[in-house]
């Protein structure tokens, strides 16, 4: 049988274009990214991989490249900014569970295994895309260069700022959180951070959340409500120091085992579930298409699910642009409520009155271990078993 697909153009080499390139080429798909940065990496940090990312990490094969580099999270603690413990979820249990751990990883680590097995994929690097035209037959990328590209389809895996999305959508920023996020990541032992813990602090309208990304390596993150735009000079370190002056071990270990010159500061943003990810031959992806804010560790993960479900329903495909539209459909029914849930999660945790704070500890002291984790488990974790069940969940 003829494939209706064989060549695929796709804007953006993060976390959601190369997956798709390596999701597309399981079945035989070509595809080309072009990527506005000069070169293809991924900026520092880390990031949390729920198992349900990857049980999708492991049906594109690289998930057991990241469980040789990625240490397994045994537990992750919520507690108050003075240490009182909220909630403790033991997820190290989710390995036996669903066939892959949660794991915690450098981006940057991430990316170079996605790339590495993407390798043969072409890909263009310094190539910023400006919009598309399209027509029955195909579609012609426009570059902010002024040249053009011909394909059979477009996915727009550009991130939050998508140029794909505004071209479809039309231009709209991106909604700002309220909070601004400092990251970076210490070099310390074992004595200091217990590895596989994941531990995240709420403050009074700051929170810092903390786990090892590899062997004597630990990501943080600082994260304090403000106006947008904002820029560190000196002192970082000392600022952070400050704001989280006479909370528990190991903040202040792990702030000061920084180098100050590598913490990223970042305004947080996401946009609101829509309705239209595509048109015709075009479709969104990843950030692109629903932007979840870091409050549920889930957007890399559900960019790593939307790859390899496009990738199946283009594998069937009679009609590529059916085929889009049913990738689409199924995908917004799962990452709406995830998107809201992020939002909703980030609102609660920038509070700063103290009555609402109370209120908040004591919901989540009493809810969180008897119910919220099992729910979340369920709708989080658990919908990746389709991938061990059914292989081809586009069926
Ligand atoms: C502070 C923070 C912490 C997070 N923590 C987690 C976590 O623990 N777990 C988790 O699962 N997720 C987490 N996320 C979310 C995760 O980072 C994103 O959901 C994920 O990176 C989305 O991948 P993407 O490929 O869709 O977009 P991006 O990672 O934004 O990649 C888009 C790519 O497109 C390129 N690009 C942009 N514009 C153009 C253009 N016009 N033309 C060509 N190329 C273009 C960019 O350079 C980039 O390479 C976090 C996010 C933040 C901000």
């Amino acid at each position: 049988m003829t494939k209706a697909v064989r060549r695929v153009l796709i804007a953006g080499g993060g976390i959601g274009g190369l997956s798709t390139a390596l999701a597309l080429r399981r079945h035989g798909i070509e595809a080309t990214v072009f990527e506005t940065a000069d070169t293809l990496r991924d900026g520092g940090a880390g990031l949390h991989l729920w198992s349900n990312g990857m049980l999708a990490l492991a049906a594109l094969g690289v998930a057991d490249a990241v469980r040789d580099i990625a240490p397994a999270q045994q537990s992750c603690q919520f507690r108050t900014a003075t240490g009182d413990l909220l909630g403790n979820w033991p997820v190290g249990e989710f390995a036996e569970r669903y066939g892959q751990p949660t794991v915690a990883i450098g981006r940057s680590d991430l990316h170079h295994i996605l790339r590495t097995a993407a390798e043969g994929t072409e890909i263009r690097t310094g190539a910023t895309v400006s919009g598309y035209r399209h027509d029955r037959d195909g579609v012609t990328v426009e570059f902010a260069d002024g040249s053009t590209e011909r394909g059979e389809l477009l996915i727009g895996a550009d991130g939050v700022h998508s140029a794909v999305r505004r071209t479809l959508a039309g231009p709209e920023p991106a909604r700002y959180t309220g909070y601004i996020a400092w990251r970076g990541a210490a070099t310390v032992g074992p004595d200091v951070v217990s590895p596989g813990t994941f531990c995240a602090l709420f403050g009074h309208g700051t929170r810092f959340t903390y786990y090892d990304i590899a062997p004597g390596r630990t990501y943080w993150m600082s994260v304090a409500n403000g106006a947008p735009g904002g820029r560190d000079g000196d002192g970082v370190v000392d600022m952070l120091l400050e704001r989280h002056r006479d909370w528990p071990a190991p903040v202040a270990e792990l702030l000061t085992a920084t180098p100050e010159d590598t913490i990223l500061r970042h305004d947080v943003v996401d946009r609101a579930p829509i309705t239209t990810w595509g048109e015709g031959r075009v479709t969104l992806l990843g950030d692109a298409a629903h932007p979840i804010t870091f409050n549920i560790g889930q957007g890399a993960c559900q960019a790593v699910e939307d790859a390899l479900v496009l990738g199946e329903h283009l594998a069937h495909a009679t009609d590529p642009v059916t085929a889009l539209r049913a990738y689409e459909h199924e995908r917004m029914r799962r990452t709406a409520p995830l998107q809201r849930m992020a939002w909703r999660i980030g609102r609660m945790g920038a509070w700063e009155n103290p009555m609402a704070i109370a209120l908040r500890e004591s919901f989540m002291k009493f809810s969180w271990n008897r119910f919220a984790f099992k729910a979340v488990e369920r709708d989080q974790v658990a919908y990746a078993l389709r991938y061990l069940t059914d292989p081809d969940p586009a069926r």
